[in-house]
């Protein structure tokens, strides 16, 4: 089944809303099959946003996202890429629509609380990247309840 990279970043971590982001994802009935709280370094970084390198914001972003620990995650379903992203909302908080993540929960874009993979091809690499080690396999018993 689809898998995509989910991050919540060091805003979010800090202003205590791992549980509220976790719980909007499980709560849509996707599964978790990875999590890690990590700092990872300028390097890692930079490889994450590589396509962003060109960007004029592109080093206060790596700033930002090696300020502090982060949550790493992986989460599976059906549509759990495109799904994941409108879960999300736009990526400025000012044009995410209420009742998404940074529409709810974050007001600058600079500080938009989460990061989620924007393809089924970006996902594969960010989870190679994220956990080499590889995510967990489990097999939720809640699937019948939630697929047809
Ligand atoms: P998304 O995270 O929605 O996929 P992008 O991949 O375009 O968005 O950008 C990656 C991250 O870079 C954004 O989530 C945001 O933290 C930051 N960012 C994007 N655009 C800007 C900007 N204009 N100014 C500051 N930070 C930005
Ligand atoms: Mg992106």
């Amino acid at each position: 089944m689809e898998q995509t990279f989910i991050m919540i970043k060091p805003d979010g971590v800090q202003r205590g809303l791992v549980g509220e982001i976790i719980g909007r994802f499980e709560k849509k009935g996707f599964y978790m099959k990875g999590l890690k709280l990590i700092n990872v370094d300028r390097a890692f970084a930079e490889k994450h946003y590589a396509d962003l390198s060109a960007k004029p914001f592109f080093n206060g972003l790596v700033e930002y996202i090696i300020s502090g620990p982060v949550v790493a995650m992986v989460w599976e379903g059906k549509n759990v890429v495109t799904t994941g992203r409108k879960i999300i909302g736009a990526t400025n908080p000012a044009e995410s629509a209420p009742g998404t993540i940074r529409g709810d929960l974050a007001i600058d874009i600079g500080r938009n609380v989460i990061h989620g993979s924007d393809s089924v091809e970006s996902a594969r690499k960010e989870i190679a990247l994220w956990f080499p080690e590889c995510p967990v396999n489990w097999e939720s018993s809640l699937h019948p309840w939630i697929y047809e």
